[in-house]
C-alpha cells in the first residue's frame, strides 16, 4: 500500500495523518480487531471524482461489524454519513488520479479483555494512490501450504484485519518463491481465492467462480463481473472448484479493488491456456474499466463532487 494521502477523517473530523493514531493498548491494535473496506475514486481532471459500489462497500462494512459483533458502527454511521465523510476526505486531499479509500472500524476500547460487544469503536478513513498489488499483464501464482481460514474460524465474509494475517503469510511464502500472488485452497482442497483478490476460471467458454459458501471474501468487483458477463451472454456458474480445473482452465484471471482484472498465465508451473491473456479476460476487463468510470444502468457509480 501506498502511504496515506495527507489528511485521514480520524473519529469524527479531518486532521493530519500524523494525528490519525491508535492506543497500543486498543483491541484494534492488541488483537486486529477492527473490520474495513476499500473502494475505489477514480479521478477526472480538476472537478469530476466518483467512487464505485459505494452502498456495497458501507452494507459490506455494517456485514463485518455484524458478524464480529460490532454492534455501534451501524447506529452511529448511516449511508449519508458515509458518503458526506467521502466527499469531505476525498475534496480535502485533492487528489490529480484515482486513488483508494480504506474506510476501517477500529475497536479502540483499551485493555478490555477478548470482548467485543459494546466497545467504543472508531472509524478512520483516508486516501491513497491507486496502485495495483498484482502484475496486471500476467501473474504467476503458487499454491500456497497456509489453507484458508473457515467460516467457522475467522470468516472470510467479514473483512477482519486480524484475519489478513492469513494472507499475509500466504502472499510472503509465494513472493520469497518466485511467485506473484498465492491461491488458498480450503480443508478440503477446494480453491478459495488468492491473497486479496477473487479467482475465475474459464472452461470451454463458461465463466467460474468459487461460491460464496467457499470461504471466500463476498467480493464486489467479482459481483460486479458476474453481472458484467451474464449481461453480455457469457454463461456463468458459481460452485466448487477444484486445483487441476485451474491447471486444464483456458483461462483464469483475478478480481478485486486493488487487483483489477488481472490475468494469471501460470499456476504451479503450469501455463493456463495459451499463455496469453485470454478473451473473456479482456472482454470483461474492459467492461469492468468503463463501469468503474461511468455507469447508468447499474446505479453503480457515485458523484463525489
Ligand atoms: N478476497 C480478499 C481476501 C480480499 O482482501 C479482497 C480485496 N478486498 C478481495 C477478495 C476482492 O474484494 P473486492 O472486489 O471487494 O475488492
Amino acid at each position: 500500500m501506498a502511504d496515506p494521502h495527507s489528511h485521514v477523517y480520524f473519529g469524527d473530523r479531518l486532521v493530519p495523518t500524523r494525528e490519525a493514531t491508535l492506543s497500543v493498548a486498543s483491541s484494534a491494535v492488541l488483537y486486529g480487531l477492527s473490520v474495513y473496506t476499500v473502494f475505489p475514486v477514480h479521478v477526472d481532471g480538476e472537478s469530476r471524482r466518483t467512487a464505485f459500489r459505494l452502498r456495497d462497500h458501507y452494507r459490506r462494512l455494517v456485514e463485518s461489524c455484524k458478524i464480529i459483533g460490532i454492534d455501534r458502527f451501524a447506529d452511529e454511521w448511516s449511508f449519508d454519513r458515509f458518503v458526506s465523510v467521502t466527499k469531505e476526505l476525498v475534496a480535502a486531499n485533492a487528489p490529480k488520479s484515482d486513488v483508494f479509500v480504506r474506510a476501517t472500524v477500529h475497536v479502540d476500547a483499551t485493555i478490555p479483555g477478548t470482548r467485543v460487544r459494546g466497545c467504543h469503536t472508531t472509524v478512520s478513513m483516508f486516501v491513497y494512490d491507486a496502485t495495483p498489488i498484482v502484475p496486471q499483464d500476467g501473474m504467476r501464482l503458487k499454491t500456497s501450504m497456509w489453507r484458508r481460514i473457515p467460516d467457522d474460524a475467522i470468516p472470510s465474509r467479514a473483512k477482519v484485519n486480524g484475519a489478513y494475517v492469513n494472507s499475509v503469510l500466504a502472499k510472503q511464502d509465494a513472493i520469497d518463491a518466485g511467485y506473484d500472488d498465492a491461491i488458498f485452497l480450503d480443508g478440503n482442497g477446494h480453491v478459495c481465492e488468492l491473497s486479496a483478490a477473487n479467482i475465475f476460471l474459464v472452461r470451454g467458454g463458461t465463466l467460474i467462480t468459487p461460491d460464496v459458501s467457499c470461504d471466500i471474501l463476498d467480493g464486489i468487483n467479482r459481483r460486479t463481473l458476474l453481472t458484467l458477463a451474464a449481461e453480455d451472454g457469457i454463461p456463468v456458474v458459481e460452485r466448487a472448484v477444484d486445483l487441476t480445473e485451474l491447471y486444464i482452465a483456458d483461462e483464469v484471471f483475478a478480481t478485486g479493488t486493488s487487483a483489477g482484472v488481472a490475468p494469471v498465465l501460470e499456476v504451479d508451473g503450469r501455463v493456463v491456456g495459451d499463455g496469453l491473456t485470454g478473451p473473456v479476460c479482456q472482454a470483461l476487463r474492459k467492461r469492468h474499466t468503463a463501469a468503474l468510470r461511468s455507469d447508468e444502468l447499474h446505479g453503480w457509480v457515485s458523484d463525489l463532487g
